[in-house]
């Protein structure tokens, strides 16, 4: 379904407003020549994190050394550690590419992402134990626990992850350089839970494998969501930095998931069409140049880049005059869900929008002034939706992809207005399709499966198998 009309057409725009919105459409916009030139720039970002001397992009090893079969089996627990949500679920899998799935969410606190180290295992932790409570009363056999961590770790096994640094917005001390899993497991076995965390990946890897295990056409799994970021599988002799580490018992032939961790793309500045409000969201995050990708693209900047542009045009004197803009002021008051809900206002004069800013910010706005604001949410998501597709085709290109799924989950994808059809449009645009109808487009990008679920799952099961094959 195409975008629809900008409503804001048709109202009377005065010239002044006119002018900002072309500045805008010239600031934002990304073209075709531009896309083809990042998604270059990223094919050899992508190699220069596989080198010995590394890059700006991690390519972490995630040890995930074959592509599922379909006919996994058992049981196994999750737990699932995003940027806003917690989950705990325990997943069957039948055998036959289906499973069957229990699970609890739980709300993470805003303030447990920049308390200490102790209150957020202790958190994470409980949430573990309120499951097994309730699924599990009485158990005292050691569960079996895969833990999808989505944050970027240096891995030596499957088993373990050292923090490499806090994305999304999360600022706790102490767990920066150390690995994870012995935290949370002391945290677990302090509360008595019997849960043993076997394995540590990222949400990303669990995707690319949940998606793969259902449909094998699945060459890459994406998350679009709170951050942003990709795993897909490369050949463990085609891994530089690993030559000399690879255990005996491992072929140099072999599969392996690399989570790419590309939110970190362009950290040094040089290929991105960065705006002054991206310079100016970086220097005020809590990680300055670091995740410069992610930055422009992820769920949660998107608000904070409509919010930065909106100040600035208050200051310049070009809109909301006369207005007490106190709660505008406020950092990250706006989220991805605000510029959502503007981008598919229906009302002719968007009355949704009127709203939104009356009761949620307490600004009263003019139809220009909610046209101008349309149309920036239209253009910060369709930059987001654009550039977001460079990392797909350069994963697509590295590997010589001639037709692929790459699996995407997160808010972004599932909720965003319009994004999957941009992102269409954009691949289309990389990669010279012209006007070939979506569906037919060699390199699709389609809605994942639970990849923090079923990805862990499955990916427990090749643990195990890997496991017991060489005590045998
Ligand atoms: C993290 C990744 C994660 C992505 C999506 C990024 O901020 O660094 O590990 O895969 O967000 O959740
Ligand atoms: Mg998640």
């Amino acid at each position: 379904k195409a975008p629809p009309q900008r409503r804001g057409s048709l109202c009377y725009i005065p010239p002044a407003i006119h002018e900002r919105i072309e500045h805008y459409e010239k600031l934002f916009g990304v073209s075709t020549e531009q896309l083809k030139k990042i998604t270059e720039h990223f094919v050899a970002e992508l190699d220069k994190g596989l080198s010995k001397e590394g890059g700006s992009i991690p390519m972490n090893v995630a040890w995930v050394l074959d592509y599922p079969t379909g006919k996994e089996t058992g049981k196994y627990l999750a737990l699932d550690m995003g940027g806003t949500n917690l989950r705990v679920a325990e997943i069957i899998l039948n055998g036959d590419r289906t499973f069957d799935v229990v699970q609890s969410k739980y709300h993470m606190p805003a303030n447990t992402k920049t308390s200490s180290a102790e209150n957020l295992w202790g958190y994470v932790a409980d949430c573990v134990g309120k499951f097994i409570d309730q699924y599990h009363e009485g158990a005292t056999d050691q569960l079996m626990m895969c833990f999808t961590f989505s944050y970027p770790c240096t891995q030596e096994s499957i088993g373990h992850g050292v923090l490499q640094r806090w994305t999304k917005g999360f600022d706790i001390d102490g767990v920066e350089g150390h690995d994870v899993v012995p935290m949370l497991q002391s945290a677990l076995d302090e509360r008595k839970i019997p849960v043993k965390c076997a394995a540590l990946i990222n949400d990303t890897t669990g995707t690319l494998v949940a998606s793969n295990y259902v449909d094998p056409r699945t060459k890459m799994g994406c998350i679009f969501g709170t951050g942003c970021n990709a795993a897909y599988y490369d050949v463990v002799k085609n891994i530089p930095k690993l030559e000399g580490l690879v255990p005996d018992d491992i072929s140099p032939d072999s599969w392996c998931a690399i989570n790419c961790e590309y939110g970190a793309f362009d950290n040094e500045h040089v290929s991105l069409p960065r705006t002054k409000f991206d310079d100016h969201l970086d220097k005020h995050s809590p990680r300055p140049n670091q995740q410069s990708f992610e930055k422009m693209i992820a769920g949660y900047t998107l608000g904070e880049i409509l919010r930065l542009v909106l100040l600035d045009e208050f200051e310049g004197g070009n809109i909301f005059e006369g207005q007490d803009i106190s709660k505008l002021q406020q950092p990250y008051v706006l989220d991805a869900a605000f510029l959502s809900k503007i981008e598919t206002d229906p009302w002719e004069n968007l009355m949704d929008t009127e709203a939104l800013f009356s009761e949620e910010l307490g600004i009263e706005t003019n139809e220009s002034e909610r046209a101008m604001v349309h149309r920036l949410c239209e253009l910060i998501g369709t930059r987001a939706a654009r550039l977001s597709m460079c990392g797909v085709a350069a994963m697509a290109k590295k590997m010589n992809m001639e037709s692929a799924h790459a699996g995407a989950d997160g808010s972004v994808f599932n909720k965003y207005p319009y994004f999957k059809q941009r992102a269409a449009r954009a691949l289309a645009d990389i990669f010279d399709w012209g006007d070939m109808p979506a569906e037919d487009h060699p390199i699709k990008v389609v809605a994942a499966e639970d990849g923090s679920g079923v990805g862990a799952g499955v990916i427990a099961a090749l643990t195990k198998k890997r496991y017991e094959s060489h005590k045998s």
